[in-house]
């Protein structure tokens, strides 16, 4: 990543991120029993604050900003909003958050904002529908406007861009030939249009939408198209995981995540991490991977707080 001597660009050299991130072996017999090899791509390791994908889409961002303030997009319980704000407390960078429903305006602010704040993003909220309209340009530049946030650098929501998901290759090139299938959670879909992208031919990217609607599929494609000119690697989805839709989280899957806590000493993240290991473990009950398949599970974030 860029750092550069005269302190006008951000310094993201100086964060030290550990990159390749780790790759490890997980041994669970409900994998082994069918003869399923499974590792763990730890890209939650890649930063304390900067975690997982959220460093791979925010880089390219931070650097093409060059030092400008930097404008995004998040609910009330954003990883990504969290992440851009602790990018802007390390490196300098001012930051706006604006924030989906304007009733949380006259609240206090939840654990996640809180701490948005408290990295110095300055929040502007929302309602709905405004909220909901932003991909239009007018209805971006009015909301722009109003957060005074006009000349400041647009980073999507959930950080996916074009540059985003260029910087997910790299996700992929590190798992060159370690895997036969990869899978990870899906948002925005950002992270698994890149990672497709970077595996080898014949490796496969899986993406567990945490969202309801099958609506991934197009994005995903555009994302590419947007990145790369054209659809790149092999990646399909299975949209049975959501769970009733983001950041739902039953008892059932959250049982699901204890135990596995248990058994492992690996803290998982609720919203993504959680619905990947469970969609994992029914594909493998289902011998979904053929005896001999090495599955890769892309740990993208950690537990907040
Ligand atoms: C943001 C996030 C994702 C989703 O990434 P997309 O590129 O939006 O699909 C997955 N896992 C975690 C932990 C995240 O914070």
């Amino acid at each position: 990543m860029t750092s550069t001597d005269d302190g006008e660009a951000p310094r993201l050299g100086t964060l030290r991120p550990r990159l390749p991130s780790p790759v490890q072996e997980l041994v669970d017999r409900r994998f082994e029993r069918r003869g399923v090899r499974l590792l763990l791509k730890r890209d939650d390791l890649i930063h304390p604050e900067l975690i997982g994908n959220k460093w791979r889409k925010l880089a390219p961002n931070l650097a093409a900003a060059d030092g400008r303030a930097v404008v995004t997009f998040g609910g009330a319980y954003s990883n990504h909003l969290r992440a851009t704000a602790a990018a802007g407390r390390l490196l300098g960078i001012p930051t706006v958050g604006v924030v989906r429903g304007e009733e949380l305006a006259d609240r206090p602010l939840n654990p996640s904002l809180a701490r948005c704040t408290a990295d110095g993003m300055r929040l502007h909220f929302v309602d709905r529908t405004a909220y909901r309209r932003k991909s239009d340009p007018r209805a971006l530049a009015a909301i722009l406007r109003a957060a005074d946030a006009e000349e400041a650098y647009v980073v999507p929501e959930g950080g996916s861009n074009a540059a985003a998901v260029r910087g997910c290759q790299a996700l992929g090139t590190e798992l060159r030939d370690r895997a036969d299938v990869v899978a990870v959670a899906c948002g925005t879909g950002g992270t698994l249009a890149g990672l497709a992208a970077g595996l080898a031919p014949g490796q496969r990217a899986l993406g567990i939408p945490v969202l309801k609607g099958g609506f991934l599929t197009a994005e995903v494609s555009t994302l590419q198209q947007q990145a790369f000119g054209g659809s790149r690697g092999t990646w399909d989805l299975d949209d049975r995981f959501h769970f009733g839709g983001y950041a739902r989280v039953p008892e059932e899957l959250d049982a699901f995540a204890t135990d596995f806590e248990h058994r492992h000493g690996l803290p998982v993240e609720r919203l993504y991490v959680a619905k990947l290991l469970y969609g994992l473990v029914t594909l493998a009950a289902e011998d979904a991977f053929p005896p001999g398949t090495t599955v890769a599970a892309v740990i993208t974030g950690r537990p907040f707080p």
